[in-house]
């Protein structure tokens, strides 16, 4: 019954992507002129969503994740995220987004049951924000973790780790997540951006941000007893303050543990981010197709699951989609 792939991979971790548009434009992700974005037509309506995570739900899938594109600039987001969150079998739901809209959405998805979010900020450098983004919306994120906080969220920030730029916001990060009781997880930049411009020497490494960290703030130890199935290594400062985590796709790749399906907010199903095959969910659910049917697309999607990304391999091949449509 369960999503056990042909690696012995059990499956129980869906990522929901809402929309495929941003509100900012990060360089690694988008181009500042998107050719096209889908209609409305196009992406899912919440009772399909709602229905793909149900028949996951019945086949073993726990862990929900909301994303995008930017997931708050979908129009009622809350009413599906208190949808989903009240699905029978649905243990844990969280929600990535770039904080712009969340000062006034904190509430309404807190009453909606959220309670964790990954905050995506690369810098604390209001200057560096806009260069990164091409948008000037530094204060609206910084407003809206305070407001998230304040409300008693769990945030994790991530930032994207480019090599030769964010260096000078390794420590200001960490130093802030220390402060504020937020666990900074770096994330090695990947090769999903719209415009090709990764190369992996353009990749902020875990082991040269680690010595960054040792150096300017103090000694580091992995914690001990991570689920393996998490993507981040954690490492806490042994003064006792805070910790941090990286997402080492490059370096470390974590593929040999990984428990995700992806739902793309075109109705795709994708064992991978880096996958090139997909499978049409959403023919079957506007073409009046039974639950089976809709378990079978996503059992033969975890069949089709490869052992892992060959990013540090002259195989690799980028996916044809970029992070933004796929749902990072
Ligand atoms: N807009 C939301 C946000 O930025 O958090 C959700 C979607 S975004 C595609 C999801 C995550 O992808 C972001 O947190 C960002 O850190 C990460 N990301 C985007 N492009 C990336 C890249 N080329 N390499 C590594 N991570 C990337
Ligand atoms: Fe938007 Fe998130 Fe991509 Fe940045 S990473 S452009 S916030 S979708």
């Amino acid at each position: 019954m369960a999503l056990i792939d042909t690696f012995g991979r059990l499956h129980d971790n869906l990522r929901i992507s809402v929309t495929d548009r941003c509100n900012i434009r990060c360089f690694y992700c988008m181009p500042e002129d998107v050719p096209s974005f889908l209609s409305r037509q196009e992406i899912l309506s919440f009772e399909e969503i709602e229905r793909v995570a149900r028949v996951a739900a019945g086949l073993g899938v726990r862990k929900l994740r909301l994303t995008g594109g930017e997931p708050l600039i979908r129009k009622d987001l809350p009413v599906l995220v208190e949808k989903l969150n009240r699905m029978p079998g649905i243990e844990d739901m969280g929600l990535t987004t770039n904080a712009v809209l969340l000062e006034g959405l904190a509430k309404p998805l807190w009453d909606a049951g959220l309670r964790r979010l990954n905050v995506h900020l690369d810098t604390l450098d209001a200057a560096r924000f806009a260069q990164i983004t091409r948008r000037d919306d530094f204060g609206r994120v910084m407003a809206g973790i305070e407001a998230a906080l304040a409300l008693g969220f769990r945030i994790k920030i991530n930032a994207v780790a480019v090599k030769n730029l964010c260096e000078p916001d390794v420590v200001p990060l960490a130093r802030y997540g220390r402060e504020r009781g937020i666990e900074i997880r770096y994330i090695e930049f990947m090769p999903l951006d719209a415009q090709g411009i990764w190369d992996k020497g353009k990749v902020l490494l875990q082991d040269d941000m680690l010595a960054i960290l040792a150096r300017e703030i103090g000694p580091l130890t992995e914690v001990p007893g991570r689920d393996p199935r998490a993507p981040a290594t954690e490492y806490r400062f042994d003064d006792g303050i805070g910790r941090v985590g990286f997402i080492s796709s490059v370096s470390k790749p974590f593929c040999l543990n990984c428990n995700r399906l992806r739902l793309t907010s075109d109705g795709k199903l994708r064992y991978c981010l880096f996958a090139i095959d997909e499978t049409d969910v959403k023919g079957l659910l506007r073409g009046g197709a039974a639950d089976s049917e809709i378990e079978d697309a996503i059992r033969s999607t975890i069949r089709a699951k490869w052992l892992g990304h060959e990013i540090n391999s002259q195989r690799f091949v980028a996916p044809p989609r970029p992070m933004y449509s796929i749902g990072g």
